[in-house]
Formats: C-alpha cells, structure tokens, sequence
C-alpha cells in the first residue's frame, strides 16, 4: 500500500470548520486506498500567543520552560483532527512527540531530530489507523521536550516521511505552491510545477518563507518528494523533487528576497590582505552569521575596507563586538545600514549557462539600482540593495529572466 504523509499547517486547523475539512479531506485520501500519517501545526496563531505569554512572564525564561510551553499549541490540534476524522469513521490517533518518541538533541528552541522509533507507528499503519502526529516537538536527551524551531511542524513532516519510506510528503498550507517570485511583489509571478531540492533550499534561505529550511535540508539528504500545496482548494501544488525528475530545466526558476538583513562597513582595516580575517575573527567567536561580503583593497594594498551583512536583529550585538575588538582589528571608522535588501537569483541552469550573472548587474544597472555586495554559489546569485528598491529589482529581475506569465 503506497504511503503519504499530509500535513496542515496552522490555517489549514486555524477553526473548528478547518479541522472537520482536513478530516474530509484525510478520509477521502485513505479511501483511495493509501495508508495516512498526518502531521500537524498549531491553530494558526496559537504558537504566536504561547511564546507571547512565556515572553510577558520572564524575558529571559529557561528554554525547557520555553519548550513545554510552545509545543502544547500542536498537543490540541492533534487530538481535535483525531476526533475528527473519527467522527468520520476513520481510526485515528493522536501522537505527541515523547509518545513516539521523536528523540532529539537537547538544544531547547532549535532541536535537530536524530532518531523515530517507528514500531507503533507501523503496527498502527498496518492495522489501517492514521496517526495524528503532532509536529514541531520532540523528546530530549533527558526526558524533557523540545521544539525544532519556529516553523517546525515541516521538519516532523519530512523527518516522517522518510522514516516511515512514505511516497512522498504532502505539505498543506495556505499558498497553493512556489512561485517564481512573491505574488505581492511581481502580479505575473507563476507557480512552478516542480523545482529541485538544491533551487528550493536556496529560495527558502534567501527569504521565500513557504517551507522551514531545515525540512528541505532534510528532504534533500533523504530523498523525500515534497508537494506545497494549498488545503483551500484542490489544485496540484509545487512538487520538490530530484533533479532528475525535472526534463526542462530553467536557467533561472525563481527571484527571491529578503529585507533580514543589515549592511557594516568597517574602513581602513590594516594589513589590506589580512583585513577580513581580522574583522571575521572576532565575529566568528561572537557567533555572529556573516552572509555576503565585499572587500575593498586600498591603492597601496596597506589598508582595506570590509562590507558585509549580518541578520538585521544581531546588528546591534554586531556593532558591539565590533567596537570591543577595536583595538585589536586597527579600523579607522565603520558605519551600517539596517535599511538593505538582499534580492536572488536562483536556478539550476545557472550551473551549465554562462551570462546569468551579468544580466543581473545589467537589469539592475539600467534601474539605476547600486549594488554594494555579492555573493554566489552553484544556483544562485545575491546582490545587495537598497531596501526602497526591492520591488522595483525583483520586478525588474523577474521580467529579464522571462519568467513574466505570458499575457492571455
Ligand atoms: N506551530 C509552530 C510554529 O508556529 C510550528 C509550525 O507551525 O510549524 O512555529
Ligand atoms: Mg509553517
């Protein structure tokens, strides 16, 4: 019997009417003769409210606290879509994660997931009965739970879907797929029927925020096809695939962008060749994420000027290490700028064309758009911005690379 694991994110359970509608939907997918693990998210909002009320209580709270707290939100939706789908007829029941157990690492907020114990999962598959899993949690390496991180319930998903040798991962959500580029943004952004793991791992960590970065991660290393779709509606989604399953292959499948970042400027950093690994060391020890890096050399090659983004809420943390390491990196001033984009070009093609780059810098240039740093890898290609111009280059991008929806 094919496998598939379902799951809803928080608007696809967000009410009573929502869950009985997931219920109808799980029932007709198990008539069709498929066995069914169904993962599942809070009630939209409720993870909001629960880290609202550990924050109003302490600040500073103890993370296993953190974690009792914010993984209740999935122990009611789990049990409510039970319910439900009995109701229906259907043999269901609810699984929290140290019920599984879903054992991962201890580190409270973040965990990894590093082992399923699947024995009851698949004598309760076997037997015809759909578990309701609860997504987002897991059992710690003391006996304590714990949370994989906002957005996690993806990550439970996947993880599932892999141990349990699932067909594939269905992900219901409230956007019925991957565009080319966000529909707010670009009004002709079209849906893609597939992009592979590598395209979407880079769309998910250049600011598309439709998957959590580590279940396409995980996706990616075990194999799982994923399909993002929507529970609104009955249209096929954006399958995440393997490279292999895609015959046309975009240059460029997708703009993405971000507004998480912020620029430093550190200027006249002795020692010109030796610059970025003084101004980096610091950081590195103050476990502050470097992402894109320009470096200016001076005409004598004595001095050099380092640009760079960090994540914009650890600017402040930044400057700071900055400042106190002062002394030791030699810089003459630095400045910043919290009000930057990073705006990306991603695609597999971009691996075997040559040009993907320069028409990038051309599109931008033509806009009048100035571009203060850089950064590559195999698929993808990011420049920074100026925030204020982020519609207008993603739009701009998105209409050089021809992935504008032809007029009908
Ligand atoms: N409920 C959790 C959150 O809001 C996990 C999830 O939705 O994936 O982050
Ligand atoms: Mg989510």
């Amino acid at each position: 019997m094919a496998r598939l694991v379902m799951k809803f994110g928080g608007t696809s359970v967000a009410d009573v009417a929502r869950i009985h509608a997931v219920a109808e939907r799980v029932a007709a997918t198990v008539a069709q003769g498929q066995a069914v693990a169904v993962v599942v998210s809070a009630m939209a909002r409720v993870t909001n409210e629960l880290v609202a009320l550990t924050r109003s209580v302490a600040p500073l709270h103890d993370a296993r606290e953190y974690d009792a707290v914010a993984a209740t939100g999935e122990q009611v939706s789990a049990a409510l879509l039970a319910m439900a789908l009995q109701s229906l007829g259907i043999s269901a029941r609810s699984w929290l994660g140290w019920q599984i157990p879903i054992r991962t690492s201890g580190a409270h907020g973040s965990a990894r997931i590093q082992r399923i114990d699947t024995r009851e999962l698949e004598t309760r598959l076997a037997r015809g009965e759909v578990p309701v899993v609860a997504g987002f949690q897991g059992l710690g390496p003391r006996g304590r739970i714990t949370t994989l991180g906002r957005g996690g319930s993806d990550t439970t998903a996947v993880a599932l879907a892999a141990v349990l040798g699932a067909e594939r991962c269905d992900i219901y959500t409230d956007v019925d797929g991957v565009y080319t580029a966000d529909p707010r943004i670009v009004p002709g952004a079209r849906k893609l029927d597939k992009v592979t793991f590598e395209e979407m791992m880079e769309l998910a960590s250049s600011g598309a925020k439709v998957l959590q970065i580590r279940s396409v991660e995980l996706a990616m290393n075990y194999r799982v096809r994923v399909q993002v779709l929507s529970s609104f509606g009955d249209a096929p989604g954006t399958l995440i695939v393997d490279e292999g399953e895609i015959v046309e292959k975009q240059v460029v499948s997708g703009i993405a962008s971000s507004r998480e970042e912020a620029r430093i400027t550190v200027l006249g950093v002795p020692e010109g060749v030796r610059a970025a690994a003084r101004v980096f060391g610091p950081l590195a020890d103050a476990n502050i994420n470097v992402d894109m890096i320009a470096l200016t050399l001076g005409p004598d090659g004595r001095s050099a000027s380092v640009t760079f983004t960090v994540p914009r809420n650890e600017l402040a943390l930044t400057l700071h290490t900055l400042e106190g390491a002062r002394r030791a990196i030699g810089f003459e001033a630095m400045e910043h700028d919290a009000s930057v984009a990073k705006i990306s070009v991603i695609g597999v093609g971009m691996r075997s064309h040559a040009g993907v780059a320069s028409r990038m810098f051309k599109a931008l240039a033509q806009k009048g758009i100035a571009v203060a740093a850089v950064s590559t890898s195999e698929v993808k290609i990011s420049a920074l911005i100026p925030e204020a111009y982020l519609e207008l280059a993603v739009r701009s991008l998105h209409t050089a690379y021809g992935l504008d929806a032809a007029a009908t």
